[in-house]
This record gives structure tokens, C-alpha cells and sequence, in this order.
């Protein structure tokens, strides 16, 4: 019987192609699995409702994994430090064996926690579990960081092979006697009242719903993902987003994955398979880069990059941001993204952009009042994703849109949801006006609303901003920040 090793399960809740746990089942250590609920790990950004939601599923599916290979979950909750000592203490354990995180706040509490590992008798054996490319060992050539997205993924492309994926383990031989646990259900990691219907329908948590969510895309949307991958009235992404984030799949095993179907479409020829799989790649490189960037600026995630942007007169409009969450604005499309939001849990990227720039530039609203509900409705909520997204859409982060580039929100529709399927799909209210009226209701003729059974400012709001007074007030703030010198300090 070898010696008892802790694994403890942080971002990386899978079994397949997990570093950690096969650097101890390598040692031929007595595995004991834990994973510990703490809430400094956050920092100012504690779970979020729909965060919290995943994170009791995909904590039963990693359960329930490994009671199927012999072994179990434990569960702790408090200071992660003090849980891993007394674990330790426990079970007989000298080393513990963890995937990094990447994120402020348990970045810096992991070096606290490796002293005190360390103080304790305990030896850590740390590895990159969660991303592609350990944000730290990407460089430009002066040695610091890449703010340009491009430069940033031309310096990955020699660093694209990370080894080999290692299989789930069959077997693990179960501990003498199990240390204590809590249960998953005691961690109150569901909502009191049930509004979690919708995401059930449309998730499926957990090592074995990403497995399935890649294999879909790689068999059904991967070869048009350059076509398809901006259209939110079509399936043509790959949803593995929440998957991701919770590490119930590593980027191991997705490259290894994307170089078969490459090397088999290279044979079989599809058209289009080399072209759809290379976008897909250069867009998970873009979660990459936000690991990056926050690693290297960690106060991002609540300061904009540029420092011009502190001085931005931000609007305090709290009606205008009532009307944002609900999918009440009058614009379709960003009614109608906010909808699939709250209902699933998760909006189509091209959305996420239309409805952001809606926020900061229509309604001039700070981008940090966009991240905490992007935060506490997504089922991906990610710090250094959303960071990005916000920050790229307010021009204030790296790599941004430009400042003056103002989404139109009726233009976008009208060019990614030229049917108005989506529209109708989550409004439905509207969902019987002709298609050239579908983005722009207020503009429909009185009787062709009559027909549709649409009545602006009662079955459907008015919008609640003129986009183009909205889009000249937006420069001419933008314009005022860029003038003003910055004050000396
Ligand atoms: C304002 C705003 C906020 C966002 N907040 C988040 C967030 O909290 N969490 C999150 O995972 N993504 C966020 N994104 C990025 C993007 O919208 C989602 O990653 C994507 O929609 C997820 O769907 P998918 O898995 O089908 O993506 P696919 O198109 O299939 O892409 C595959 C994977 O690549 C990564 N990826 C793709 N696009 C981006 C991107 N622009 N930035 C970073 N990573 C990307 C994701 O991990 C994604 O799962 C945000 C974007 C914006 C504009």
C-alpha cells in the first residue's frame, strides 16, 4: 500500500489529463481528493449565482468520477491552508499536490499557503492544470508583457505542444480510513428558489458534458466555425466555455483533439475544416491572452488599463441599468442577448459585444456595473475573460476597440441575425413583425405593428435611448478624456 497523497481539486475539476493527480498516482500514492470551499480565493469577486450553481454540479460529477474509480471527494470549507494541515494530519499525508491559479487573489494567497505548507512538515507539488500557456512564461522580446492580441499569439504558436494527456485512471486504491467530510449539499451552493431551470436544460456540468460538448462541435461545428462562429441565430460554437473555466477539460487534451480531426480532414478533405479549425484555435487563444494580461496587471479587474480612462464621466443611471439586465431596452438584439442570459446562463459572444457597448457607450454606464452582472449571471463567468471583454468593448484595456467605434446595435443585428431568428427566440413579443422591421420596431408602420400585435411602450418598450444622440454623446466624452492632460502627481 504506497503512501497517502493529497490532491486538491481547484480549477481543474476532471480526471482526464490532470498533472496533478497523475504526478501522485505516478508516485504510487494513496490518493485522497479534496476539494476546499474558500472563499478568499476569490478575493472581491466571490462566486456569483450561476458560478455557484456549475460548481455544485460539476463538484457532484467530479464525486461521482471518482467513487467510479474506487476513491472519493472530500469536502472542506474555511481557510484552505488550515484545511490541508488538518487533512494532512489526518490521513498521514507529507505532500499535496494542486494545479496553480492564475487569478490576484489566490495567486497571492497560494505564496502565504506554501510557507505555511512548508512551516507544517507538508512538501506542495504544484502544476498548470487550467491553461494552455502558464501566463508568466510568455514574453516579448523586452521581457515583459504582450498587450497586442496578435504579437501575443504568433510568440504561443512554437509553444502550441504542452506533452501528452494522460487518461483518467482506472482504478485508485481507497484510503485505510477516510478523513472527515462535508457533504457537497452543505456547501449552499444552490439558489434558495429555484430559478435554475433553464440552465439545467442547457448544461450538463462537469468532465463528462464537456467531453460531449466537444465531440459535438468537432463533428458538427468546427469546419464552419470561421463562418458561423459571430452568429448568434446559429449553433456554430462550441459552448465549452463554463467547461473551460471550471477546468473539467484540459487545453492538452483539446489540442490533442483538434490535431486528429485537422490530421483526418487533411485526408479526407472537407472544405473549410483547416480554415474553421485554425479560427477556432486562435479564439481559444484569446482566453489565454486574459490570463496573460491579468497575471501581468492584476489590478485590471476593477481599474481600466489605460489611465486616461479613471477620469471618464461614468453615468449614474439607474433606471438605464435596470433596463439593461432585464432585456428592456428597446433594442432587440440586447434585449434579446440579456434574455438568453438570464435563461441559460450564457450569450453568444457577438451579443456579449453588441449588448457591452450598449452599456458603457449608449448609456455611458461604468463597465464595472456590466462585469459584476455579466459575474453573476454567467455560467462562464471568468475573471480574466470578463476583465478582457469589458474592458476591450469600453476601449479602456489592451489590444481594445478603439474608442470611437460605437456598436450600432440595429446595424449588427441586421448583419448576424438577418432572419431575426434569435430576436424572435427570446422576444418573443415580437416575434410576428416582419423581418425588416424585426430590429428596428420603432420605425414599423402603425399598421404593420398592429398586425404583428406589437405596441411600442406596452407589449414592447420604446427605446430608451436615441442610438444616435446616445453614440455623439459617447465621443464627445471620449474626446474630453483624450484632451485632458493628465494631472501631475
Ligand atoms: C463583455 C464580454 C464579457 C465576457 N465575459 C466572459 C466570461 O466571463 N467568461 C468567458 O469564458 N468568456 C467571456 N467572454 C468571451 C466570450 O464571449 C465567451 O468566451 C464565448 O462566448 C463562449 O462561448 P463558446 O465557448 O461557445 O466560445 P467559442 O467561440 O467556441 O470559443 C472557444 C473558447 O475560446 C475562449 N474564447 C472565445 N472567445 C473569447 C474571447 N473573446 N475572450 C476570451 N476567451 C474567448 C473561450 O474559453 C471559449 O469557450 C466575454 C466577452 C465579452 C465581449
Amino acid at each position: 500500500m504506497g503512501e497517502p497523497a493529497i490532491v486538491w481539486f481547484r480549477r481543474d475539476l476532471r480526471l482526464d489529463d490532470h498533472p496533478a493527480l497523475d504526478a501522485a498516482l505516478a508516485r504510487g500514492a494513496v490518493v485522497i481528493p479534496v476539494y476546499i470551499a474558500d472563499a478568499r480565493e476569490e478575493g472581491d469577486w466571490p462566486l456569483g449565482g450561476a458560478s455557484r450553481w456549475w460548481l455544485h454540479h460539476s463538484l457532484r460529477a467530479l464525486a461521482a468520477a471518482l467513487e467510479g474509480c474506487g476513491s472519493r471527494l472530500l469536502v472542506r470549507q474555511g481557510d484552505a491552508g488550515r484545511e490541508l494541515l488538518s487533512l494532512a494530519a489526518e490521513c498521514g499525508a507529507r505532500t499535496v499536490y494542486f494545479g496553480r491559479r492564475y487569478e490576484p487573489a489566490a495567486r497571492a494567497g497560494e505564496q502565504e499557503l506554501l510557507q505555511r505548507l512548508q512551516q507544517g512538515g507538508l512538501e506542495a507539488a504544484t502544476f498548470n492544470t487550467s491553461v494552455w500557456h502558464e501566463p508568466s512564461a510568455v514574453r516579448s522580446v523586452s521581457g515583459g508583457a504582450y498587450q497586442v492580441f496578435t504579437a501575443y499569439y504568433r510568440a504561443c504558436q512554437v509553444r502550441l505542444d504542452q506533452g501528452t494527456p494522460a487518461p483518467p485512471p482506472a482504478r485508485m486504491a481507497p484510503a485505510e480510513r477516510w478523513p472527515r467530510s462535508m457533504s457537497i449539499e452543505d456547501l449552499g451552493l444552490l439558489p434558495r428558489w429555484d430559478w435554475a431551470g433553464g440552465l439545467r436544460q442547457a448544461w450538463q456540468p462537469g468532465e463528462t458534458g464537456a467531453q460531449a460538448a466537444l465531440d459535438r462541435f468537432l463533428k458538427a461545428g468546427a469546419a464552419d466555425y470561421d463562418r458561423l462562429r459571430d452568429r448568434p441565430d446559429r449553433e456554430g460554437t462550441s459552448l465549452l466555455s463554463p467547461h473551460l473555466h471550471w477546468g473539467e477539460i484540459g487545453p492538452r487534451r483539446l489540442w490533442q483533439r483538434l490535431r486528429r480531426v485537422q490530421a483526418a480532414g487533411n485526408r479526407a478533405g472537407p472544405v473549410g475544416a483547416s480554415e474553421g479549425l485554425a479560427a477556432f484555435l486562435r479564439e481559444l487563444h484569446w482566453r489565454e491572452f486574459a490570463h496573460h494580461l491579468l497575471w501581468h496587471f492584476p489590478q485590471t479587474a476593477r481599474q481600466p488599463l489605460r489611465p486616461e480612462f479613471q477620469r471618464f464621466p461614468w453615468v449614474e443611471d439607474d433606471e438605464g441599468y435596470r433596463a439593461w439586465c432585464r432585456g428592456q431596452t428597446g433594442y432587440p438584439i440586447v434585449d434579446a442577448g440579456m434574455r438568453q442570459l438570464w435563461a441559460t446562463g450564457w450569450m453568444h459572444n457577438r451579443v456579449r459585444m453588441i449588448a457591452a457597448s450598449f452599456l458603457v457607450k449608449d448609456l455611458q454606464i461604468h463597465w464595472e456595473r456590466g462585469a459584476a452582472w455579466f459575474w453573476d449571471t454567467l455560467v462562464d463567468a471568468d475573471l480574466a475573460n470578463n476583465t478582457l471583454g469589458w474592458q476591450w468593448t469600453a476601449g479602456c484595456g489592451a489590444d481594445a476597440a478603439p474608442y470611437f467605434r460605437v456598436f450600432n446595435p440595429v446595424l449588427q443585428a441586421e448583419r448576424f441575425d438577418p432572419e431575426g431568428s434569435y430576436v424572435r427566440r427570446w422576444v418573443p413579443e415580437l416575434a410576428k413583425l416582419a423581418s425588416r422591421w424585426l430590429h428596428r420596431p420603432w420605425q414599423a408602420p402603425a399598421a404593420v405593428c398592429e398586425e404583428a400585435g406589437v405596441h411600442l411602450g406596452r407589449t414592447y418598450p420604446a427605446p430608451i435611448v436615441d442610438h444616435e444622440t446616445a453614440r455623439q454623446r459617447a465621443l464627445a466624452a471620449f474626446d474630453r478624456i483624450k484632451r485632458r492632460r493628465a494631472p501631475r502627481v
